[in-house]
């Protein structure tokens, strides 16, 4: 593991990025521009060390977290830079030139980005060959896989040095050639986009829909993956089922009226109180907690890989 890490932008996913690295040994350095989110992320990190420490995670001497709205301090004697500011590719670019400008020519400088391409984000960097995605899943603290993506000018070693570094923290790394949104997102945006027409044609209700994917396919997809699981059901069986069922799925291109009715009305989800359920008062502290509980518990119970 790198003696000294940097996680620049501290929002939703820094602060748990944080707490995995320490617990593997690193000084981490949490820098943000906005001084509040650095009190938030003093506070999240500690919840996700409670978390780390129920899920009986191991724990590494010498690791810390420490916060910070200097860059140059944040910055001074780094190995390690994850950049974790908002998707938006102009403002990452401009960050990636800062981190740059900063640390010295060894210093690996990797992007959480859900889906720009690296080898774009690269363009800002004057040594790009130092540069990869390792887009982590949220919550960071509880999902132990991480896709390693380098770009076209992404060196071997610093690939294979990525890779080193999520095993030592105990996680997997899967490996991908860069395609938009990542691999992880287009298994998921392809679920969601079936999800939603289900549920907008009135063929299910969205509780009950709830129910069918957690049940008869995350539970199962947990232990068995896609793969595995075409071998378990036989291909014989997909190559009847896919040859009627794969024309009669949805295809549409675009954001489902479904969504963008309610996005047009303020209605956002947990953050806004109410989005495709209706949330009340306490109702969604409640929920993330119950969240991170099962979380943890699922993942306690699950054995390694097959
Ligand atoms: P966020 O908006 O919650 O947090 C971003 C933080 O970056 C904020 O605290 C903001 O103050 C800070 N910031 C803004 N400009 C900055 C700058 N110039 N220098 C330093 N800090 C700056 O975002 P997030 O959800 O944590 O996402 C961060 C990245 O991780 C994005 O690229 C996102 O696509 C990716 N990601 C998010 C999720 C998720 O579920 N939220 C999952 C995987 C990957």
């Amino acid at each position: 593991i790198p003696a000294v890490v940097t996680v620049v932008g501290s929002g939703t996913m820094g602060p748990g990025i944080a707490a995995v690295f320490a617990r593997a040994g690193a000084q981490v350095r949490v820098y943000d521009v906005v001084a509040e989110a650095l009190t938030r992320a003093e506070q999240a990190v500690a919840m996700c060390e409670g978390v780390l420490d129920n899920l009986g995670s191991n724990k590494v001497d010498g690791g810390s977290v420490s916060y910070t709205t200097d860059i140059a301090e944040a910055l001074r004697g780094t190995e390690f830079v994850l950049e974790a500011v908002p998707e938006r590719e102009d403002l990452k670019k401009s960050v990636l030139a800062q981190i740059e400008a900063e640390v010295s020519d060894e210093t690996i400088i990797a992007s959480n980005t859900s889906g720009i391409p690296i080898t774009k984000l690269g363009e800002a960097l004057n040594a790009p060959a130092r540069f990869i995605g390792m887009h982590w899943s949220n919550p960071p603290h509880l999902i132990p896989m991480i896709e390693v993506v380098p770009g076209e000018q992404t060196s071997d070693a610093v690939r294979d040095r990525l890779i080193e570094i999520v095993n030592a923290f105990g996680y997997e790394a899967v490996l991908e050639r860069e395609v938009p949104g990542f691999v992880e997102n287009r298994v998921l945006y392809a679920i969601m986009r079936e999800c939603l027409a289900l549920v907008d044609e009135g063929v299910i209700s969205e509780r009950d829909l709830d129910t069918a994917v957690r049940w008869g396919i995350g539970y199962k997809l947990a232990v068995v993956g896609p793969m595995r699981l075409l071998d378990m059901a036989g291909l014989d069986i997909y190559t009847s089922v896919a040859g009627y069922l794969n024309r009669d799925l949805s295809n549409t291109d675009g954001v489902p009226a479904f969504i963008s009715d309610r996005v047009a009305s303020g209605k956002l989800g947990f953050k806004s109180g109410g989005g495709i359920f209706e949330y009340g008062e306490g109702d969604v502290a409640a929920l993330r907690g119950e969240i991170v509980r099962q979380l943890t518990a699922v993942r306690k119970a699950m054995p390694a890989p097959l």
